[in-house]
């Protein structure tokens, strides 16, 4: 007897659950259903629709539902809202949003894809027309109507995460003045504020105006039918659109009703098969609690990636197949006004939030490619590794290339449960236009590996709190005389060996240059002559980050 699958929503995970149900069953029946017009599109593109970086909408459309059909021999059912799942007799009950039909279906296995709905506060003002979410293409077609308005300048974003960056981005594009209120005291809150500050200093430096640290506590209309978008401490910030991203929510109604058991972070609880408390249920995707890789614990992950990997590892546990899903380790990306942002695996918060003390970090600052080879970029970088044993546990990197191939390599290497040894001895593509022969992942490995043998020890960039220490600057003068941490002295690396005399012996020295290599040579000299020298890594431009993202309290005087 044919098998008879259905399928709650048909985007991510939904539509790649189906396609693969059907390659590994030709009998089953399978059938997807969707509350919205379409199945199978590209919400990843929506901002660039918006931006007019994708000017077709039916380039958003992966797969409609003929294709569907012709492909897959798959029934999809657009506007038709599952509202009931009986479990007793294996029913779902389904609304035709076009007819108002109710109708049930009967199921063999039952997959939920339901995604994640987008926070809308209950705010003052919070249904004022001109304040839109995005979720779908009909939110982007009247955000698009909006801005065709002739006197649309000015737009207001509320929640620096990635969406909100992307939407920052093609709405600059498209001539508006933007603000972002984010209500934390950074942007793209996954990330490590260090490592979010150069976001914020690109977006200012391309006009954008960012306000941090202050949530919005209501909207009111004002003349001309533009928006005041008013924060806690009391600023107010017009805009004739307001675009709120201020995250999402698991979309659990159906699954709750159902007595399906719910995790703690308030998503669908499943197993490695990505089945649900009930046996005949599955779900994926953005609806669902996940294992974050590296801490262990359940998260909430909204990521297309997994709801795609989730959707098939579904559709083989139905037909029988032995597959789980690995858990999430949150690899993402975001480019806003030609810098790249990307992170996985864990952030120094994420693992301070998790109780997790075993572990070191360091910043870098390699070039993308040969520093003689024209266009050289660099690329700041932050790897957390474990102390105990090396194992590789989070990576961050901004630039204006090679970012996204060096988060996919060190993705990986988190994956297979890879150390800082493994980074220093990958081999990887080089010529002299793509990397280097010690390439930023060789060289981040390289650091760390230095450090968990002994052959250098690291200091807290937090350190410079503190007062009981040496701080001595490695750079030349003229650099020095430009910028340089408070209290420090300066001896140019190439003036070191002369004027060991001027450095405390009975105190930790803390070294510090550039980016963090004449530092580690001048370590090296002052370990072998018997100092306590400790290597600030990342140098006077991670300082700049921590003190400019407001990490650092340096005393005053300091
Ligand atoms: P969705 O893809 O959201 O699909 C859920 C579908 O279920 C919806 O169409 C909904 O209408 C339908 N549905 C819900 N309930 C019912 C019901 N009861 N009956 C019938 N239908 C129902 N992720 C990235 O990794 N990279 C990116 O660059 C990125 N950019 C994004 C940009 C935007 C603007 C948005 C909104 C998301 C972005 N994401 C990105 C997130 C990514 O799109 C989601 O993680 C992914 O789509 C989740 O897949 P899903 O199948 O769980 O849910």
């Amino acid at each position: 007897m044919s098998k008879r699958i259905l399928i709650v929503g048909g985007v991510a995970g939904g539509a790649s659950c189906a396609a693969r149900a059907r390659r590994l069953d030709e009998n089953a029946e399978i059938i997807l259903f969707d509350r919205g017009p379409h199945v199978s599109f590209a919400n990843c593109g929506l901002p660039y629709y918006i931006g007019n970086v994708i000017p077709e909408e039916s380039k958003l459309i992966v797969a409609d539902p003929k294709l569907f059909q012709e492909r897959f021999n798959i029934q999809t059912r657009v506007k038709s809202d599952v509202i009931a799942i009986h479990r007793e007799t294996s029913e779902i009950e389904v609304r035709d949003l076009e007819t108002g039909r109710l109708y049930r279906e009967k199921y063999d296995a039952l997959v939920l894809s339901p995604g994640a709905a987008p926070v809308r506060p209950p705010l003052p003002g919070i249904d004022l027309p001109g304040i839109y979410t995005l979720r779908n293409i009909p939110d982007s077609q009247k955000i698009r109507q909006a801005l065709e308005r002739k006197d649309v300048t000015r737009a207001v974003i509320v929640g620096g995460g990635f969406i909100g960056l992307e939407m920052a981005e093609n709405l600059v594009r498209r001539g508006l003045h933007v603000t972002i209120v984010e209500m934390l005291g950074q942007l793209l809150p996954p990330l490590d504020p260090e490592m979010a500050y150069p976001i914020q200093k690109r977006l200012c430096d391309g006009g954008v105006n960012v306000s941090l640290g202050d949530g919005v506590a209501g909207f009111e209309p004002i003349t001309g039918g533009r928006i005041a978008v008013q924060t806690k401490s009391g600023a107010l910030h017009e805009g004739d659109v307001v675009i709120l991203s201020i995250g999402v929510r698991p979309e659990t109604s159906l699954a709750k009703s159902a007595g399906l058991e719910i995790g703690e972070r308030g998503g669908i609880r499943v197993n490695p098969q990505m089945q649900t408390s009930d046996a005949k249920i599955w779900a994926v995707g953005d609806a669902v609690e996940v294992r974050d890789a590296i801490t262990g614990q359940w998260a909430l992950i909204p990521l297309a990636g997994p709801a795609n990997r989730q959707g098939r590892a579904a559709a083989d546990a139905i037909c029988g197949r032995d597959s789980t899903f690995r858990g999430v380790q949150g690899t993402a990306i975001c480019g806003v006004l030609g810098l790249t942002v990307a992170m996985t695996g864990a952030s120094e918060k994420a693992l301070k939030r998790a109780g997790i003390s075993d572990y070191e970090k360091v910043h870098l600052h390699p070039n993308q490619h040969a520093g003689y080879f024209p266009g050289v970029k660099s690329i700041g970088l932050k790897l957390l590794f474990r102390k105990s044993d090396g194992r590789i546990l989070g990576a961050q990197a901004y630039g204006e290339e090679g970012v996204d191939k060096r988060i996919d390599v060190i993705a990986m290497a988190i994956q297979k449960e890879s150390t800082v040894f493994d980074l220093e001895e990958a081999e990887l593509c080089y010529a002299p236009q793509y990397g280097a022969a010690k390439d930023p992942i060789n060289l981040a490995g390289m650091i760390a590996a230095n450090i968990l043998r002994g052959e250098m020890e690291p200091a807290s960039w937090e350190a410079l709190e503190g007062n009981g220490f040496q701080l001595l600057d490695v750079r030349d003068a003229e650099d020095f005389a430009q910028g340089h941490i408070p209290r420090a002295q300066n001896i140019p690396l190439p003036e070191l060996r002369q004027r060991l005399g001027e450095i405390a012996k009975d105190k930790d020295v803390c070294v510090c240059c550039g980016i963090g290599q004449r530092a580690y040579y001048a370590c090296r000299i002052l370990r072998q002559r018997g100092f306590r020298a400790l290597h600030l890594s990342g140098g006077y431009k991670t300082f700049l980050s921590y003190r400019d993202a407001g990490c650092l309290k340096l005393k005053t005087g300091q």
